[in-house]
């Protein structure tokens, strides 16, 4: 049977279902190949809701930010130095800028009355 887990306290409780997007997915792919996907229900209980919006915000905000660096960034080399190179350069910079502001990625917690199907 599946559990349902808060993904803020870790304890087994009910409450509201967290949005599964690409990083949720990967990370469950990744999980089966290696056989230690436990298969829980994602959830954010009724005590973690304000903590699990302020996080969600929090990540969103360094997502925004870091999307912004990298385009500035790429749009510098590009407009300074025209070669491939550089340009190679950006596009992995700003791979790995991605990687920096998933570190502190959380899901969105879905909304009642706003859901789909
Ligand atoms: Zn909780």
């Amino acid at each position: 049977m599946k559990k349902s887990i808060c993904v803020v306290c870790k304890k087994e409780k009910k409450g509201r279902r967290v949005e599964e997007d690409l990083y949720l997915e990967a990370i469950r792919k990744i999980k089966t190949r290696l056989g230690i996907a436990k298969n829980n229900t994602l959830v954010v209980c009724d005590d973690c809701i304000p903590k699990a919006k302020e996080k969600r915000r929090r990540f969103e905000r360094t997502l925004a930010t870091w999307a912004i660096l990298a385009t500035l960034l790429f749009v510098m080399l590009v407009v300074i130095s025209q070669t491939l190179q550089s340009i190679f350069f950006s596009l992995v910079a700003a791979v790995v800028f991605i990687l920096f502001s998933l570190l502190s990625y959380f899901p969105r917690v879905e909304e009642h009355g706003r859901k789909k199907g």
